[in-house]
């Protein structure tokens, strides 16, 4: 047996004698989180020196494959560990990374991500959440929007403007925010599935010590480009496209059991989901194999994310249009209402971590070499653009 099958068999006999608990609430997901890390499994192939376990992503892909279908109660530390940990790592001083790594991957601390604003998602780099410098730090106010797990957060990765006399890209900086600070406050938005997934969140005169402020001071693009790479792919990478509710198997399945897959037109969807998931998994295995050679994928990891946000959506419709007027979310049958909440939470794939038109702009200019969007505001300072809500007369 190779070290990889031996590491294999180890993770399975865990996920087989560990209780998976169905209550997802958080304190469950924390209990759980931490019995993860003392056996080994939370950052499998995060740095040894933080409190990860110093493997590879070989084992971390392991370990994927071996809890495929078991629904581990983990989803509220998804973007602690796709994406601000890993800026984290990529950004942060060694006081930060030792402060705030081992926490995040033993489910002590729960993170957030504050980018988008009422007046900035696509073009984040309009935002006018402020931070002005005093004798003590920073001091932060304004509102951020669609902030996934706020309400659970002890900690988020924020941009804000730190200068407005500069272009747009310029005057950003990020800061660790602690979410439990005088000034901020968290009131939940309720989405198309009906549950409260994200927030909005409004920081008045919020302080932010002067060692919080990662990757440096006007250094926010770079750092907020940085999370939003881990970001498309963690979405794209992090959920194994055959365990989703509407997954090829659970549809093919249902299909063939009533007898619907003489249908020619039935059997047509079907082999165009089956193409599409394959494709993905074998795109995910190329981008592993390239992580693990030490190839920093770049913006072709954002086509994973695309793939995943046209694969959720069609796979939801396919779901509707075989099984019809039954998939509603009240339904008896627990697939048929599992396969509603997939098509209303649909949507919601193809714009979080930018959407879908965003990433293609992305994939087009960095990937393909296709020219620049024009960008007329790219070098007028950012206090002389009509942005957003910003008034003219206010500045930044
Ligand atoms: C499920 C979910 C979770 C989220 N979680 C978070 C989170 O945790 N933290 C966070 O900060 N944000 C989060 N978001 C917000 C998300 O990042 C934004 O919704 C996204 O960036 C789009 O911004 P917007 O909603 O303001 O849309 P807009 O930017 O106003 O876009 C509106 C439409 O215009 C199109 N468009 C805009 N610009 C262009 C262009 N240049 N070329 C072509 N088309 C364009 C867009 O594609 C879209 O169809 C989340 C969103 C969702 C749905």
């Amino acid at each position: 047996m190779t070290d990889i099958e031996a590491y294999a068999s180890q993770a399975k006999a865990w996920l087989e004698k560990t209780p998976i608990p169905e209550n997802t609430g958080t304190e469950v997901s924390r209990e759980f989180m931490a019995k993860l890390y003392d056996a080994g499994y939370s950052g499998i192939s995060w740095p040894a020196e933080y409190g990860g376990q110093g493997l590879s992503t070989a084992e971390e892909r392991v370990f994927q494959q071996a809890a495929r279908g078991k629904a581990l109660p983990v989803g509220v530390f998804g973007i602690g560990l796709g994406m601000c940990g890993p800026t984290l790592l990529s950004l942060g001083t060694e006081e930060q990374k030792k402060r705030y790594i081992r926490p995040l991957l033993r489910g002590e601390e729960i993170w957030c991500q504050l980018f988008s604003e009422p007046g900035a998602g696509s073009d984040i780099a309009s935002l006018q959440t402020r931070a002005v410098r005093d004798e003590d730090g920073w001091v932060l106010s304004g509102q951020k929007v669609w902030t996934t797990v706020a309400q659970h957060a002890d900690h988020g990765l924020i941009i804000a403007r730190t200068d407005a006399d500069v272009p747009k890209h310029k005057g950003i900086t990020m800061f660790i925010v602690d979410m439990r600070a005088p000034g901020v406050t968290v009131r939940p938005l309720r989405d198309m599935t009906g549950i409260a997934h994200f927030n909005e969140v409004f920081f008045d005169d919020v302080r932010i010590a002067e060692d919080q402020v990662l990757g440096g001071v006007n250094n926010g693009w770079h750092a907020a480009i940085t999370t939003l790479l881990h970001e498309r792919m963690s979405i794209g990478m992090g959920s194994a496209a055959p365990d989703r509710p509407t997954s090829y198997k659970s549809i093919a399945a249902r299909a063939q059991k009533r007898g619907l897959t003489e249908d020619p037109a039935v059997r047509e969807k079907l082999v165009d989901l089956y193409i599409q998931e394959r494709a993905l998994e074998l795109f995910n295995a190329r981008l592993a194999q390239e992580v693990k050679a030490g190839v920093n994928p770049g913006s072709r990891g954002s086509v994973t994310k695309l793939l995943l946000a046209e694969l959720t959506l069609d796979s939801a419709e396919t779901a509707a249009e075989i099984f019809g007027e039954g998939v509603v979310a009240h339904s008896e049958d627990d697939e048929l209402a599992r396969y509603a909440v997939a098509l209303a939470w649909a949507p919601g794939m193809a714009l979080g971590g930018g959407t879908n038109e965003i990433v293609r702009n992305a994939i087009g200019e960095r990937v393909l070499g296709l020219p620049r969007e024009p960008q007329v505001d790219r070098d007028v300072p950012f206090r002389e653009l009509k942005v957003g809500t910003q008034k003219k007369e206010t500045g930044a």
